[in-house]
């Protein structure tokens, strides 16, 4: 078991393909280009699926981001995505411009000895993944009955 974690601590990130600079310079397309399915389940077989995932303490909206990865790992797409909805809307967003070097990756195990697994780069791929071949189904909303704390009430009163 040790042995297993420290090999997939040792294996590179995946990293994601970018458009050519020469290519790029004549277009306002997005730079990088996102994974492959293959690319998202070897990136996400580096996931240790820790028993207590720093990853989702450095999350802010607490994603299940084991649950999603392993997910993935296994090719269950449809199972991937709606993990995601479970705690965010907008995984395309926040897959593109998080801060997850400070937030999930910034507290992933994996980066003590080598690379984070590139939490919003799979992320991304759930939802880029959902758009291009899932079936229009949108997240669920949120509960109406929820409440709600207007800015300036503090969350947590002294
Ligand atoms: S801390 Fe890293 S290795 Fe552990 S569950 Fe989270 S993403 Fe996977």
């Amino acid at each position: 078991m040790a042995e297993k974690a420290a090999k997939k601590t040792k294996t590179p990130r995946v990293a994601m393909p970018e458009q050519d600079p020469k290519v790029r310079a004549r277009n306002f397309l997005e730079v990088p280009t996102g994974y492959t399915m293959k690319m998202a389940q070897e990136e996400a077989s580096r996931c240790l699926q820790c028993r207590k995932p720093g990853c989702v303490q450095g999350c802010p909206v607490g994603v299940d981001i084991p649950g999603f990865i392993d997910l993935i790992a296994h090719g269950d797409m449809t199972g991937a995505i709606r993990n995601l909805w479970t705690k965010n809307a907008l995984p395309a967003v926040c897959g593109r411009v998080c801060p997850q070097e400070i937030q999930c990756e910034g507290k992933c195990i994996v980066g003590r000895k080598g690379e984070p697994v590139a939490i919003g780069n799979l992320e991304r791929f759930c939802a880029d993944y959902e758009r291009e071949h899932g079936t229009g189904e949108l997240p669920p909303r949120p509960n109406p009955q929820a409440r709600k704390l207007p800015l300036s009430e503090p969350a947590h009163p002294a």
